[in-house]
């Protein structure tokens, strides 16, 4: 694990597992510390979510910053970043997204050795249906645009969709599959391991992890933040990072400025187990539906968003229904299907689609929110940019593009087609 200057923790390795196994895996330790609060730190990160949590383990690995707490008011991983449907891809149109989901995308190749947590990664392949002509021309540019970005995707035929997932009905009356834009090396995680990963490494690096404890206001001078308010006290700092997603309106109110954010909640489903029929993830942007295959068998099936601002954190019956509908004519063999659970988180969309990793009007106050529907693929990517700007005070090339200026300049990353529906 990285330094020893913090908690104490003991690599994973198949000597450990045949170890414990010798002894009735009684000598397994807590993967992160549970301290008291201290009265103050350099930095403080509040949410414990994945872009939270990666945002501390750089500020530590990449810039030597260590005097960290990460605040969340729950549990780890308990807002979106354990509730999304994990999928991981880089085929985004504009250059600046195209830099940070790849970067990102590139991040999870490593992220278990370097984090030393299996965090499942899986390079399964996604592929994204183009079910209008409309959509195949759209899909033709992005690939084109990916060819030029570095980023490998490919537009491939209706047959070689249905040679890499069988279970799809190509000939559809209304929506027939015309192609599909096609990342091989796109695929999934395990959500809540990321989470769990970055906190155990930040914790062996000395950082303060304090679940449980929910900001309540934010304290600032003439000069800039002076701390927080939480529900364990006063804690002070000179450098806040907001990492809240859904909440990032109400910790902006809190320090007094306002954010070019709309919350909305954003449900998935996940069916009965069955057999592996399905390798792939695809996404059915026209329909609005996309599905997986987990490892446990539960097809893992995610739709839009609610059509109203809310906060409401739990799933509805109307989505299953709009969703399954939407997506039975290409994969009929879902009409079979129980459902099991359904569930719903609050994402944080901007007009553009695309995040916000930026300084604010207080100084010493940052803020990484916007991710919107599809930002457990920038985890990585995204702490990997919010570190650098907290660090040194300004974006390095990842972030530069998705400062809060940008909203006033008109500077738009206009990412409707590869994010408005798609995860
Ligand atoms: C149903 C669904 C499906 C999705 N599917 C995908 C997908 O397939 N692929 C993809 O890339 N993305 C997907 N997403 C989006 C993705 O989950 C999010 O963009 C990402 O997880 C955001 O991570 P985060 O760390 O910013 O936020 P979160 O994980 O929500 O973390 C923010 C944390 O802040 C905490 N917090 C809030 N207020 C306070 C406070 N006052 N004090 C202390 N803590 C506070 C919350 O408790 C929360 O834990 C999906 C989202 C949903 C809901």
């Amino acid at each position: 694990m990285p330094g020893s200057r913090g908690f104490d923790v003991k690599r994973y390795s198949v000597f450990a597992i045949a170890r414990e196994a010798l002894r009735w895996h009684r000598g397994w330790e807590r993967a992160w510390a549970t301290p008291e609060p201290k009265p103050e730190y350099d930095v403080v990160i509040v949410g414990g979510g994945g872009h939270g949590l990666a945002t501390a383990y750089y500020l530590g690995k990449n810039h030597g910053i260590t005097n960290v707490a990460v605040v969340e008011k729950g549990w780890l991983g308990g807002g979106n970043t354990g509730r999304n449907t994990t999928i991981i891809r880089s085929n985004y149109l504009q250059d600046p997204s195209a830099a940070i989901y790849e970067k990102a995308r590139s991040l999870y190749e490593t992220m278990s050795q370097d984090l030393n947590m299996n965090v499942m990664f899986s390079p399964r392949g996604v592929m994204m249906l183009a079910q209008t002509e409309h959509e195949v021309r759209g899909y033709k540019r992005t690939e084109m645009a990916n060819a030029l970005q570095g980023v490998k995707t490919e537009f491939i035929g209706p047959e070689r969709v249905k040679e890499l997932c069988p279970i799809i009905h190509i000939e559809g009356p209304r929506y027939p599959v015309l192609g599909a834009l096609w990342q091989a090396r796109g695929g999934t995680a395990r959500h809540d391991a990321v989470a769990w990963g970055y906190a155990r490494a930040c914790s062996a690096m000395g950082m303060h992890i304090l679940q449980n404890t929910e900001v309540t206001g934010i304290t600032r001078d003439a000069s800039g933040v002076t701390g927080i308010e939480t529900s364990r006290g006063r804690i002070a700092t000179r450098k806040l990072g907001l990492v809240v997603a859904g909440h990032s309106g109400q910790l902006a109110e809190m320090a007094g400025f306002r954010l070019p954010i709309e919350s909305l909640a954003l449900q998935a489903l996940v069916s009965e187990p069955i057999k592996p029929c399905m390798d792939v993830v695809v996404m059915a942007n026209t329909v609005h539906g996309y599905m997986s295959q987990s490892d446990k068998g539960e097809m893992v099936i995610g739709g839009g968003t609610d059509g109203f601002n809310n906060f409401t954190q739990r799933g509805s019956f109307h989505h299953i229904e709009e969703t399954v509908r939407a997506l039975i004519e290409t994969f009929p063999m879902l009409s079979r299907l129980k459902m099991l659970r359904q569930w719903g988180g609050i994402v944080d969309m901007t007009g553009d689609r695309s995040p916000i990793i930026s300084t604010t009007p207080v100084p010493g106050i940052f803020v990484d929110c916007g991710w919107g529907t599809g930002g457990f693929k920038a985890i990585p990517g995204s702490g990997w940019a919010m570190a650098e700007l907290m660090a040194k005070g300004q974006p390095g090339p990842l972030a530069e593009a998705f400062g809060l200026s940008r909203f006033r300049e008109g500077r738009f990353i206009d990412e409707s087609v590869a994010a408005g529906v798609a995860h």
